[in-house]
């Protein structure tokens, strides 16, 4: 089997996967397929890789706890506290 062809069956296996590959490639590399047992392994592995890739992303990350949304609003409040008791109460205030 010629392993250029191979090289161009396996260029074209990411797009097959992504469904992006237009239908007369598609007839092409599953004829290829069909007799060439390194590229089924190849289209094997990447189908592999590309669901574990998927189910990788799939997790969004969590949005902050209850508990460091009160931390943080409390934290928040200290400081606006602290804040209003340094601000100089004479001088500021005009007639
Ligand atoms: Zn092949």
């Amino acid at each position: 089997m010629p392993e250029r062809r191979c090289k161009q069956i396996f260029a074209m296996l990411s797009q097959f996967l992504d469904g992006e590959l237009a239908a007369k490639n598609c007839r092409q590399l599953e004829r290829h397929l069909k007799g060439c047992p390194p590229c089924i392994a190849y289209l094997k592995t990447l189908k592999t890789t590309v669901e574990a890739c998927r189910r990788y992303q799939a997790p969004r990350p969590p949005a902050p706890s209850k508990q460091v949304k009160a931390a943080l609003l409390a934290a928040a409040q200290k400081a606006r506290a602290r804040a209003a008791h340094v601000r100089p109460l004479t001088g500021t205030r005009k007639s």
